[in-house]
């Protein structure tokens, strides 16, 4: 991006953001950009910059910006204009295995071994859904702020932190207030839809975070990435949700290429002939189903648990058969038999209902489900589940669901009765 750009590519560069003209040392002091500190930088103040270039060709950079870039020739475009960021770098790759390995050092210190830290974490349950992320091979003492996982990993880690040592930290504790402070960031910038006042709210957590980083952690330096964050609640009021543009799919896709190069002659033409292949493979292979599942099971209504609630849903008589599956995956979204679905709100707090049966009707899935009572758990920063009672069933097709994704009901570290739905995201 810097590249593409005209600014420095190295963020170890005085001024290293290409959003505005903080250096380095005010960097770790300006959390806001509502500070005077902080000046955007705009199309003027880069003409500035690029004349400092022009009028002196000794200059290697002015401001940060080594050359003017093409991009600036567009019509519709200019360098300043420009508000993507990427969560995936900054915070998954980033500030959020910085901030965990030295939260892993404190609870290190004062709370829980080295190896018996470590045994949690690679014994824990982190549910059927995220089974594939689950961290592998940490190494704490590896130099840099890594700690050797990848973004996905780092992502499904770090929002499990608070059921895996909850139990361990007391609630006053301010070093579990800064983790709880960056999920709370972090469930907005990973969110799908947010509104306006979200915005407003996340900029406050930043500074409240990046202040209380510093108070705790005084001979640590915010890294450039920290600084980007400042910029996030702009960035979204102008372009989104960041979540739509992360580089995770980006990266996902340019896997391909990376794995298939082994012949280096004439590059393009081969990755280009071994890419349409692939797609030629894919369409052939394609489900042309709108709802992909289990094994089907055909069973009499009437024989169902809470018949007398879906006969009436599906306008299907008592003695009539129906599809039974297991799980089914729609536009990629798998759902199970025994996972969570937001299925409402109720004052601005998602409600959790358990999947009990999936039918195929007409093509579509349908959910039989048991509505859950629903509290937030501020020290684990998860969804409290517990059974309504009486027992509140729901029948409801998957396009009716108030998110599209599924949770597992999990449980917090040494406690095996108390069920918690983890997530990366707001649900609104
Ligand atoms: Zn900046």
């Amino acid at each position: 991006m810097h590249s593409i750009l005209g600014f420095l590519e190295s963020f170890r560069a005085n001024y290293f953001c290409r959003f505005c003209l903080i250096d380095q040392s005010s960097a770790q002091l300006v959390f806001s950009e509502d500070d005077p500190c902080l000046t955007l930088r705009s199309p003027i103040l880069n003409n500035q910059h690029y004349n400092n270039l022009v009028d002196d060709p000794t200059l290697t950079s002015s401001f940060g910006i080594k050359r003017k870039s093409i991009l600036n020739s567009l019509k519709y475009f200019n360098i300043a204009e420009n508000y993507a960021v990427d969560i995936m770098h900054d915070i998954l790759e980033g500030v959020g295995q910085y901030e965990v390995k030295l939260l892993f050092q404190y609870l290190i210190e004062y709370f829980i071994s080295k190896d018996s830290l470590l045994n949690r974490i690679y014994a824990f349950n982190y549910g059927y859904m995220e089974k594939k992320n689950k961290p592998t091979n940490i190494n704490l003492d590896r130099a840099g702020h890594g700690i050797g996982l990848n973004a996905s990993q780092t992502l499904c880690l770090i929002t499990n932190i608070p059921l895996i040592f909850g139990d361990l930290v007391p609630e006053d504790d301010l070093h579990w207030h800064l983790l709880l402070l960056l999920l709370h960031i972090l469930n907005i910038v990973f969110s799908y839809s947010i509104t306006e006042g979200m915005t407003v709210y996340l900029k406050h957590l930043i500074i409240e975070h990046h202040r209380l980083f510093k108070e705790l952690y005084p001979s640590n330096n915010l890294i450039p990435k920290h600084h980007f964050m400042v910029h996030y609640p702009r960035c979204i009021r102008k372009i989104g949700p960041l979540i739509h543009i992360w580089t995770m799919r980006f990266e996902a896709k340019h896997k391909f290429f990376k794995d298939c190069v082994k012949n280096f002659k004439n590059l393009t033409v081969s990755l280009a002939r071994k890419h349409q292949f692939a797609l030629a493979y894919h369409w052939e292979c394609m489900s042309l189903k709108a709802v992909e599942s289990g094994p089907v099971k055909m069973r009499s209504l009437e024989t169902q648990e809470y018949s007398e609630i879906i006969s009436p849903y599906l306008h299907v008589d008592l003695q009539n058969t129906v599809k039974l599956t297991n799980w089914v995956k729609c536009s990629g979204v798998e759902y199970r038999v025994g996972l969570f679905v937001c299925t409402g709100t109720y004052e601005n707090m998602p409600v959790f209902s358990k999947i009990t049966s999936i039918i195929l009707h007409d093509g579509k899935a349908v959910f039989v489900m048991v509505e859950h009572e629903t509290c937030f758990h501020d020290h684990f920063h998860a969804y409290q589940v517990n059974e309504t009672i009486p027992k509140k069933i729901l029948v409801l097709e998957r396009e009716k669901l108030r998110h599209f994704k599924s949770f597992d009901g999990q449980m917090s570290y040494g406690c095996d009765s108390q069920l918690y739905v983890v997530s990366d995201s707001c649900i609104i």
